[in-house]
């Protein structure tokens, strides 16, 4: 599903290979819209990666193609996630990287849930 200005899916990512079985994850959570793991290099206590079921490379693709049903499997499965890791009452931060200003790496959309300690600014200070 290219977008105009980014190249098209690739099926060989990193994320493409976890949901074909073809590497292991630790799995937080699967339904039909979505699967949830623990990150391989988590930055926080909980750090949590939630990714649709279907390839999309980024938000973009995703809010324009995956369908009705599809967005809100996903946005359920992101909350259901955080509610059901107890992190509502202390707080987590919800974050996607889109393409090369954001530092993304693996081009599935995929969104990350961290938590477990107070998460300092969002965005680094200009030095
Ligand atoms: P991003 O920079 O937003 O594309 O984030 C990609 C994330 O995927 C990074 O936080 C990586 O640590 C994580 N990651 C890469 N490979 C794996 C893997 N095999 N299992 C779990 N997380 C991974």
């Amino acid at each position: 599903m290219a977008v105009s200005g980014l190249p098209p899916y690739d099926e060989h990512n990193i994320f493409a290979r976890i949901l074909r079985g073809e590497i292991p994850n630790k799995t937080v959570y699967e339904d039909e819209w979505a699967l949830a793991f623990h990150d391989i290099a988590p930055q926080a206590p909980v750090h949590v990666l939630v990714i649709p079921k279907r390839p999309y490379c980024s938000f973009a693709d995703f809010s324009a193609h995956a369908s009705d049903a599809e967005i809100a499997g996903f946005t359920r499965a992101v909350g259901h996630v955080a509610r059901t890791l107890g992190l509502e009452s202390a707080g987590y931060r919800l974050l996607a990287n889109m393409g090369a200003n954001a530092g993304q790496e693996v081009p599935h959309f995929h969104m990350h849930l961290f938590a477990g300690r107070p998460l300092g600014p969002m965005l680094n200070r200009p030095g």
